[in-house]
Formats: C-alpha cells, structure tokens, sequence
C-alpha cells in the first residue's frame, strides 16, 4: 500500500497557485508546466489535478485522461523543439527515483548524440524557461 498522499508537496502548491510555474497547458483535469531543472531543454512535466501520490494510487480514469495530454505535450515538445524522438518518464516512489510526490510524468525532447543531463541536476534561467514555455504554447496553438 503507498503512503498517504501529502498536499503541501511542491506540485500542489503549484497546483493552488502558491508557487510560480511556467504553465504551457491546462484543462479542467490537467496541467502541464516546464520542469525548473529540465534534463534537456522543453523538459515538461503533466499532472493530474486530481490529487495522487505517483501511478500506484490513481484513479484509471485520471491516468487515462492524462496519457492523452501527454501524447499532446509529446508531439508539441517534438515539433517546437525539433526533436528526434520524445522520452518519456514517470517515477513510482525514492526507490524509483521519485522525488516530488504529486503523480507526474515526464516529456522530454531528444536530439540523437545528446546525453541527458542529471535528473533533478541544475536550476535552469528564468530566460531560458520562459523562451522554451513559450515555444510549446506555440506548438500547441
Ligand atoms: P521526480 O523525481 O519526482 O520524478 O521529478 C520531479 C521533477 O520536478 C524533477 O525533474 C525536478 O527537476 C522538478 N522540480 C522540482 N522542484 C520543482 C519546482 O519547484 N518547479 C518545477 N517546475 N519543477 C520542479
């Protein structure tokens, strides 16, 4: 059984709006915002508003909802980054390497012959976000 979920984690606050993000999409039961330490750049993390502590603990029909909006955000981060393929992520507790507990996946663009940076490795420029969060909006208009 996994712990209890812990509403103060750093993606509900952002979720409340008590933390800045640098959000490229919502609907009414998703959100998805740039990563501040992003392992390549337009690294993108999509959350289900609903609260769930990883994969292990959410509802089927939320999980069902937000592959779909990771599809969209994949395909977005492949166009406005001139990507060569889409990694995606999602990590299921410390063992795993889970770090944030609000359940979230990654969307990470990659370019061959370019290694990944470290997970959860440097704090990016604000600049530098906001130009990326930008290119995405873009791509998803
Ligand atoms: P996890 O290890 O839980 O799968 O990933 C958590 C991710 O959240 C990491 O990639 C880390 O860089 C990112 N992260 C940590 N704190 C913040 C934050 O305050 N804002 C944003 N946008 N991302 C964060």
């Amino acid at each position: 059984m996994s712990p209890a979920y812990d509403s103060n984690n750093i993606f509900a606050k952002i979720l409340k709006g008590e933390i800045p993000s640098y959000r490229v999409y919502e609907d009414d039961k998703t959100v998805a915002f740039m990563d501040v330490m992003p392992q390549a750049p337009g690294h993108t993390l999509v959350l289900p508003k609903q609260p769930s502590r990883n994969l292990l603990d959410a509802d089927p029909a939320t999980l069902s909802h937000v592959i779909g909006v990771v599809q969209k955000i994949a395909n977005a981060a492949k166009e406005a980054f001139d990507a060569d393929g889409i990694y995606i992520a999602q990590f299921n507790e410390p063992a795993a390497g889970q770090t944030v507990f609000h359940l979230h996946f990654h969307v990470i663009p990659r370019h061959e012959g370019a290694a990944l940076k470290p997970h959860s490795g440097k704090m990016e420029d604000s600049a530098v976000l906001a130009a990326n969060a930008q290119k995405l909006i873009e791509a998803l208009s």
